[in-house]
């Protein structure tokens, strides 16, 4: 299957990703963890990003587009793939298609996680992140670690990403809105969307994305 996942910043994308890469066998591509693992390596493509991811902003898309596709190409991901944050606007999921079209290949379904706004600043304000796997997510105050600053999975310490605080992530919800939010469109026309409502138990809503997929 070859499933992309949108959504605002906050909406859960991450955490529901790794389950359902899981679940269906297929690797977990996010393109915010490769710029981030290219940032913490400093290699010349990390470098080009992290002003960009700093602010909030989107990475080009001449730098994107070609990092996510030598990602797509790489053994594992011949079956399928679930894309955590990639297309992230119109001429990216124009790319995509391009590209797929080229190797003989089509997407199975887009995915929107969908959460109030009010939500995504709460979630985002107190989300900490393990250093070791970024799927392992906890919150201040929703999902506290049982020893604060240590991850319950691994023993891993957690961060708080530099893009989370609260004038960056008013300009990441802003650049949803103006950028990403159009994709939604995109992909209706193409009846490939299948909204999920992402309040509540993440496992409940990894069973509805898992329900509709099935169909
Ligand atoms: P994420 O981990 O998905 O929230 O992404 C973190 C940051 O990485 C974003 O705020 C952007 O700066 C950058 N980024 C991730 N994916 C993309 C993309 N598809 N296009 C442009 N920038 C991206």
């Amino acid at each position: 299957m070859r499933i992309v996942l949108v959504g605002p910043p906050g909406a859960g994308k991450g955490t529901q990703a790794a389950f359902l890469a899981k679940n269906l066998s297929i690797p977990h591509i996010s393109t915010g963890d490769l710029f981030r693992a290219n940032i913490s390596q400093n290699t010349e493509l990390g470098q080009r990003a992290k002003a960009f991811m700093d602010a909030g902003d989107l990475v080009p898309d001449e730098i994107t587009i070609g990092m996510a596709k030598d990602r797509m190409e790489q053994p594992d991901a011949v079956n399928g793939f679930l894309l955590d944050g990639f297309p992230r606007n119109v001429s990216q999921a124009e790319a995509l298609d391009e590209m797929l079209q080229t190797a003989g290949m089509k997407l199975d379904a887009v995915l929107d996680l969908e959460v109030e706004e009010d939500e995504v600043v709460k979630r985002i304000a107190g989300r900490r992140i393990c250093r070791n796997d970024s799927a392992h997510v906890f919150h201040v105050v929703y999902a506290a670690p049982k020893a604060a600053g240590v991850c319950d999975t691994c023993g891993g310490e957690l961060y708080q990403r530099d893009d989370d605080s609260e004038a960056t992530v008013r300009n990441r919800l802003e650049v949803y809105h103006t950028q990403t939010e159009p994709i939604i469109d995109y992909y209706k026309a193409q009846g490939l969307l299948v909204t999920i409502p992402a309040l509540g138990e993440v496992a409940d809503v990894t069973q509805r994305a898992m329900d509709a997929l099935k169909k």
